[in-house]
C-alpha cells in the first residue's frame, strides 16, 4: 500500500509504543488565565501537594514500573518545582508544560521537551493572561533545540495567525497550534462553525507557508476543526484520554493504555487529560484529537492515503514529545 519511503516513516514510529501518563506538578501558578482549564474547573483544589522530593523519586519509579514511557508535566506551573521535574527527568522521557515565565536552566535539564503555552497575539494575552508573556518566554527560550510553542489560537486570531507565527520563527523556535476551549465562556472567544472552516484553511495555508516552524498535519487540522474522524464525532463515548481506573464506558472506545492524570498529591486522580468539568462535545484538546487519530489505526488502513494521514500525525506526535526528532 505505500511506497519505500512512506514504509520507513511507518517503521519508525511502530515501533515506538508510546505510554504516556499526565502529571499536576503543583496546584500554583505565576499566571492566572482566564480560561485555564486546571483553575475553572477547581482542580487545584483537588488534592494538597505532596511536598518531599524523595516521595515524588519513589512516585516516579513506581509510574516507571507501571509501563508508563512518558511523563507529561503539567500544572499549575512546574517551573516553581524544578525538584519535582528532576525527580521525572532523571527517570523517564519527559515533557514539561510551562508558561515560560521561569527558565528552565540548561545545565541541569539539557534534552528536556518543554513546550511553552501561547495563547495570541499581545492583546488577546493580555485580555486572557493579564499579561503579554511571550515578551518573556521568548527571551528565555530564543533558539533553544528542545522548545517549542504551544500556540492555543482564540476565534480573535482569525486572519492573523500568521504574525505570532512569525515572531516565532524569528526567534528560532516551533510551534504547534491547538484550538482554545472557552471553559470559562470569555465573551468572544467560542466558536461557530464559519470559524472553525475559517481557521482549519488558516491553519493548512500557514502549514505550507512555514513547514519548517510548524509541527502540525492538515489531517490534524481537519479533525480537530470538524471534530469528526471516519465519520465519528469526538466526544466522551470516543475520547482516548480518560484515565483508566476511572473509565467505565461500556463499550470501550479505543484508549490510550494505563493512562492516568494525577493530581499533586500523587494519590488523587482526574477524570482525563483536561477538564472533568468541561463539556467533551465542546471539547478542543489538541493532544486528546490527535491520540484519538493515533489509537484508531485499523481505521485508517483501507486506502494508502488514510494510512500517511495517520502517520503524519503519529510522526506529528512523537516529534512533540522527542521520541523523533523535528
Ligand atoms: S499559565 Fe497555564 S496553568 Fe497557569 S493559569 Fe495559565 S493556563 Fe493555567
Ligand atoms: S473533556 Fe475532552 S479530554 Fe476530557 S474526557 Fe471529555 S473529550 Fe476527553
Amino acid at each position: 500500500m505505500l511506497d519505500k519511503e512512506w514504509y520507513a516513516r511507518y517503521k519508525r514510529i511502530s515501533s515506538l509504543n508510546i505510554r504516556s501518563s499526565i502529571y499536576d506538578v503543583t496546584n500554583r501558578c505565576n499566571l492566572r488565565c482566564k480560561g485555564c482549564f486546571f483553575f475553572s474547573s477547581d482542580e487545584d483544589q483537588a488534592a494538597p501537594e505532596e511536598m518531599a522530593t524523595s516521595a515524588w523519586e519513589a512516585f516516579v519509579d513506581r509510574e516507571k514500573e507501571r509501563g508508563v514511557n512518558l511523563a507529561i508535566l503539567i500544572g499549575g506551573e512546574p517551573t516553581l518545582y524544578m525538584d519535582r521535574i528532576d525527580a521525572f527527568y532523571k527517570r523517564l522521557p519527559t515533557f514539561c508544560a510551562s508558561n515560560g515565565q521561569i527558565k528552565l536552566p540548561r545545565d541541569r535539564f539539557p534534552d528536556l521537551m518543554v513546550g511553552i503555552s501561547l495563547w495570541g497575539d499581545e492583546q488577546d494575552e493580555k485580555v486572557l493572561r493579564g499579561k503579554d508573556t511571550f515578551a518573556v518566554s521568548s527571551r528565555n527560550y530564543a533558539g533553544d533545540p528542545y522548545t517549542y510553542y504551544l500556540y492555543t489560537i482564540t476565534p480573535k486570531q482569525l486572519g492573523r495567525i500568521d504574525r505570532m507565527v512569525k515572531k516565532i520563527k524569528d526567534v528560532g523556535l516551533k510551534v504547534h497550534l491547538q484550538l482554545l476551549s472557552n471553559d470559562e465562556e470569555v465573551d468572544g472567544f467560542s466558536w461557530d462553525e464559519q470559524q472553525l472552516r475559517d481557521v482549519r484553511a488558516e491553519m493548512d495555508a500557514l502549514l505550507d507557508a512555514y513547514p519548517e516552524t510548524l509541527i502540525s498535519s492538515k489531517y490534524y487540522h481537519e479533525v480537530i476543526t470538524t471534530g469528526m474522524m471516519m465519520g465519528r464525532r469526538f466526544g466522551w463515548l470516543e475520547c482516548p484520554s480518560v484515565t483508566e481506573p476511572m473509565d467505565t464506558r461500556n463499550p470501550q472506545p479505543k484508549r490510550l493504555i494505563r493512562f492516568i492524570r494525577w493530581a499533586a498529591d500523587l494519590k488523587t486522580m482526574h477524570r482525563c487529560c483536561t477538564s472533568a468539568t468541561r463539556d467533551c462535545s465542546t471539547c478542543k484538546d489538541g493532544a486528546a484529537h490527535m491520540s484519538w487519530v493515533m489509537v484508531n489505526k485499523k481505521d485508517h488502513l483501507k486506502t494508502a492515503d488514510d494510512l500517511k494521514n495517520w502517520i503524519e500525525v503519529y510522526e506529528m506526535f512523537a516529534k512533540l514529545y522527542r521520541f523523533i526528532p523535528w
